[in-house]
């Protein structure tokens, strides 16, 4: 009932956490007091007994009562830093372990699921820390309180009591298994629907270019439906099991009643204790009862939250060294086998060298693992060990970020951020200056566009949405440039772009491989024909290579493949696709 897990990541939550539990306890003795002190005025006015001076006892009640309205204001100022230090310390980790886990944390979860757990998974956790959790630890100790306090005036109604009230949490116990059952259910449906809708909106506009949004449209509807029933599920499983706690809860009040009449009968106790007691019974079942309420919102987000602490305990397994990159060293690839997380064996016994100063490309047929071998040498996947060499560091000798820093992948679709161009060239030299960030747009040939609007201070959208694509992924390449890498990886960096921003590119690569590391991939041979050194893969397996001459005159599968393209590039000058 009560998960220990999540506090690590809470911060200072647990203080919060006992200071809101003891400040209900006082809450609690300001009740006890108001009960002694209203039986008294009661005795006074119903019996005609004099148990507590009449001036003493209104005057108690006032203060109970004034203390009562500062406890429950302080309490719930202690809830509030409770939900503030959880939602924050939560958020951090979650920010900061997909931070250290750089891109392989999407061997785990995708976007959508990581922002659905930051956002949804730890608004969900507030109920149960800035909620359950105080009611929890107050509702047993209120009990054993009472219990002090009942036990001197009768020890039967105070055993009776004592026995009844946890029967409440006990039951709560016994129904946790299912009610986790029901709620991991329930969550994941709402995870899918949020992941759903979310993927449709982002691709709404090629659903309604197929005219396949009716299609989606009735996805959403079945799956909706599926999370409504998982709702109802949950809400009748609510509803019953309050109602047996109400029963408990009434039945307990009922027999404490019971016994205390019997006793009062009996003369064990007299007519003002006896109003007391049954002042003091209500205190005995309404923490329980709120716990229970609290119980079935709570064990959502616990449900939600065993997501996220599977995620933040994920361990990285991958131990760093204090090795720096070494300049202008080449990169070695030794017998390298690499696997995605569903088995598929994507790369096989790859032995492979890619010399710095030199362009070395990478070519096959779609799917045959260029991308994913990038993937593995920019360190985005998990590196397997012992295969590959950065100079004569093995990789896992390196220190933590040097590869990152050293490496830079730039594909067709570079993220331009939402902002200016000079907040995005930023991004890859944070101490660029002015001169240095004009002279790299020159080089991509797009300070003549941007000297003509803003300049540096020139807005750009989100995914450079109101840039061409070639304009796009020049800025993306200046942004690169800026970072001064020790290697470069194009992968298909120059696919579906203009020419005129294809032959800017095609240009700067060629000048960057004469002092950097560069490897290329295209699935247009053409432009691989000046490659200092061309692997050919097919279904992850290097089957040839060599420098272009000499992979024509084998005439295997370089041959074929770059023969196939260039019938279709005469077909298509012919203008036969054209048609
Ligand atoms: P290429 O870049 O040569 O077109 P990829 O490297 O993208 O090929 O893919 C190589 C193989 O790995 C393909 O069979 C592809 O289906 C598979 N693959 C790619 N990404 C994943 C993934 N995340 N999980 C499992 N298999 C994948």
């Amino acid at each position: 009932m009560v998960e220990k897990a999540l506090f690590q990541f809470c911060g200072n939550t647990r203080k919060y956490i006992g200071q809101a539990v003891f400040i209900n306890c006082i809450r609690l003795l300001a009740n006890i007091l108001f009960s002694f002190m209203f039986a008294s005025v009661l005795s006074y006015f119903i019996l005609n007994k004099y148990i507590f001076d009449l001036k003493l006892s209104f005057g108690l009640i006032l203060l109970s009562l004034i203390v009562r309205q500062v406890c429950i204001r302080l309490a719930s100022q202690k809830n509030s830093l409770v939900i503030h230090e959880v939602k924050h310390n939560l958020r951090k980790a979650i920010y900061e372990k997909v931070l250290s886990m750089g891109t392989l944390y999407q061997e785990k979860l995708t976007t959508q699921e990581i922002v659905h757990l930051g956002v949804e998974g730890v608004e969900q956790l507030e109920n149960y820390f800035g909620a359950y959790l105080t009611q929890f630890y107050y509702s047993f100790i209120s009990t054993f309180i009472l219990f002090l306090v009942i036990a001197p005036i009768n020890i039967w109604v105070a055993v009776v009591l004592l026995v009844l009230a946890p029967m409440i949490p006990l039951f709560l116990l016994l129904i946790l298994k299912i009610v986790k059952g029901v709620q991991k259910k329930y969550w994941s449906k709402y995870a899918d629907v949020g992941n759903l809708f979310l993927d449709s909106l982002q691709g709404l506009t090629t659903l309604k270019v197929f005219k396949a949004d009716g299609y989606r449209a009735k996805e959403l509807d079945e799956m909706a439906e599926g999370f409504r029933k998982e709702t109802m599920k949950v809400l009748s499983m609510q509803l019953n099991s309050i109602m047996i706690i109400d029963w408990i809860a009434y039945g307990g009040a009922a027999a404490g009643v019971i016994v205390a009449l019997n006793q009062f009968v009996t003369g064990n106790i007299s007519d003002y204790q006896l109003i007391a007691i049954f002042l003091l019974i209500a205190d005995f079942f309404v923490p329980m009862r709120t716990l229970t309420a609290l119980f079935h919102i709570a064990m959502t987000g616990v449900t939600a939250s065993e997501k996220m602490l599977e995620f933040l305990n994920e361990s990285e397994d991958v131990e760093y060294g204090e090795e720096v990159y070494e300049k202008n060293s080449d990169i070695v690839i030794r017998d390298m086998d690499y696997f995605y997380q569903d088995g598929t064996h994507a790369l096989k016994n790859l032995n492979m060298k890619f010399l710095s100063g030199e362009m070395t490309a990478l070519v096959g047929p779609s799917g045959c693992g260029k991308s994913t071998l990038a993937s593995v040498i920019a360190s985005e996947y998990r590196q397997p060990k012992n295969s590959i060499y950065y100079g004569s560091k093995e990789v896992f000798s390196l220190a933590k970020g040097e590869i990152s820093k050293n490496i830079i992948r730039i594909t067709h679709d570079g993220h331009i951020f939402q902002g200016t161009v000079r907040s995005n060239l930023i991004l890859g030299n944070d101490k660029a200056t002015e001169k240095e960030m004009i002279e790299v747009l020159e080089k991509v040939s797009l300070w003549e566009v941007f000297s003509k609007l803003d300049g540096l201070d020139t807005e750009v959208l989100s995914q450079g949405k109101n840039l061409s694509g070639g304009q796009a992924q020049r800025l993306s390449l200046a942004r690169a440039l800026l970072h001064d890498a020790q290697v470069y990886i194009f992968d298909e960096a120059t696919s579906n772009i203009d020419v005129e921003s294809e032959e800017v590119i095609i240009k700067i690569i060629e000048e960057i491989s004469k002092k950097k590391t560069v490897i290329y991939i295209s699935h247009r041979l053409q432009s691989v024909v000046n490659a200092d050194n061309i692997y050919v893969l097919k279904k992850g397996e290097i089957v040839e290579s060599g420098k272009h001459d000499e992979l024509m005159k084998l005439k295997g599968h370089y041959e074929s493949l770059f023969s196939r393209q260039e019938e279709l590039e005469s077909y298509r000058k012919r203008g036969g696709l054209d048609e």
